[in-house]
């Protein structure tokens, strides 16, 4: 299969067109195929005009929009069709040839699948479910904006992804609403102009990485121009979910002299994290763009202590410091994949200690109503009383003994 590559790859570097077509029904070609971590381990970082060629390629590979996508994929059974139909006719289906390829369509319970294939348990809505679950609505003074902490705000240019996430949190927003238009765009920049306390701006959507390196250039321009504007982060999936998208011009669109340009990646399970993914996170690293990761806790797929620990090593090795773990939200539709913030604290609890400090983020609840997040971990302090002004405390060890801080003098202090 190599040959043929080879082959592809030579018509490239002469400039003729591939012979074959590397949509969706080119499978066969190695190209199309995610390579296994065997395959990949003893490669360099990925370089040259093989490379070029390799995105580009990758590039011109189809999302998968459509019920009779998934279908002609094999990602679904016929009989799942009309539900999954019913589903998409009311939340956005999207999912990038690169998730595709990651899918075990044997395995119903496949942490991919469950993450982007729609599943009939969406059309079951809850009481305490909202369509605004986090109040966006709440704090934005213009359209694309919301102003809910003081020093910072979010920028939401679109509101498209290149996947859907099956429990996103703006669910009712993605995927329908237009990107803002022009004139939008220049009053929300007027507004975060007008307002000197805005030191960071949060672009999200829908997913920032979605747009033209030329336009993300523009927008970073415009942010960068406001003085008192220090810091411009970035919220995607793109790094996994369309690694290609990801190019060195791209990188360079993201920084501005002068800036502090973090990227923030959302990922949930470390088969997310292909050889593909942790390349594109690399050139945004090499490019001087630290990254921070979010994941949501979802049940079946990273709710267990091994494989959040798993995705949070895995990040780690990239470059990547987890920052949130987020307790589900009550989006409409998403109850199936909500835990109890007992069993998120629980989780907190197996990796403190067994796994670096590196690895741990910070477990937040973000309050409905839109009164912001709020870390919702367990304590390891509790106040003991104390004597003579001084307070004293029961601290918590990772195995869980406890101890007395101050301690008493002459008592030593063993763990009980
Ligand atoms: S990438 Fe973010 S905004 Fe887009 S569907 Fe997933 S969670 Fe929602």
């Amino acid at each position: 299969m190599r040959g043929a590559y080879d082959t592809e790859f030579a018509r490239f570097a002469s400039g003729k067109p591939p012979s074959v077509s590397p949509a969706r029904d080119g499978r066969a070609l190695t190209f199309c195929r995610p390579r296994t971590i065997s395959e990949t381990r003893d490669e360099g970082p990925p370089s040259g005009a093989y490379h070029e060629w390799n995105i580009a390629m990758r590039r011109k590979r189809k999302p998968l929009r459509r019920v009779d996508d998934l279908l002609a994929a094999g990602l679904i059974s016929p009989e799942r069709r009309a539900g999954i139909e019913a589903v998409a006719a009311r939340y956005a289906l999207a999912l990038t040839a690169d998730l595709a390829d990651l899918v075990d369509a044997a395995e119903r319970s496949d942490p991919i699948a469950r993450q982007f294939i729609p599943d009939e348990a969406e059309l079951a809505s809850r009481p305490e479910e909202s369509e605004d679950p986090i109040g966006d609505g709440v704090h934005s003074p213009v359209k694309g904006i919301v102003h809910r902490y003081p020093d910072r705000v979010l920028l939401k240019p679109v509101h498209v992804c290149a996947a859907y996430c099956r429990f996103c949190f703006r669910r009712e927003v993605v995927g329908r609403e237009r990107a803002l238009s022009r004139a939008e765009l220049d009053a929300a920049i007027a507004y975060i102009r007008a307002h000197c306390e805005i030191w960071e701006v949060i672009l999200t959507g829908g997913d920032p990485l979605v747009l033209s390196a030329r336009r993300l250039k523009e927008l970073v321009a415009a942010l960068a121009a406001i003085a008192h504007v220090k810091v411009i982060r970035v919220h995607s999936r793109v790094p996994v979910a369309e690694p290609s998208r990801v190019t060195a011009a791209l990188a360079r669109a993201l920084r501005a002299s002068g800036k502090a340009t973090y990227v923030v990646l959302h990922a949930n399970h470390a088969r997310e994290l292909t050889p593909a993914a942790r390349a594109a996170c690399a050139r945004l690293v090499d490019a001087g763009i630290p990254m921070l990761s979010q994941s949501v806790l979802l049940r079946g797929i990273n709710d267990d202590a091994a494989a959040l620990g798993e995705l949070m090593r895995a990040l780690v090795e990239c470059r990547i410091k987890p920052y949130y773990l987020h307790h589900g939200d009550l989006a409409p539709g998403t109850a199936h994949w909500r835990t109890s913030i007992g069993e998120g604290q629980a989780l907190m609890r197996a990796l403190r200690g067994r796994l670096s400090g590196l690895c741990q983020p910070t477990y937040v609840l973000d309050i409905p109503g839109g009164h912001g997040k709020s870390p919702i971990g367990p304590s390891y302090l509790a106040g003991v009383g104390g004597k003579n002004g001084t307070a004293r405390y029961e601290v918590e060890d990772f195995n869980g003994h406890r101890h007395i801080y101050p301690p008493v003098a002459g008592a030593g202090n063993p763990g009980s």
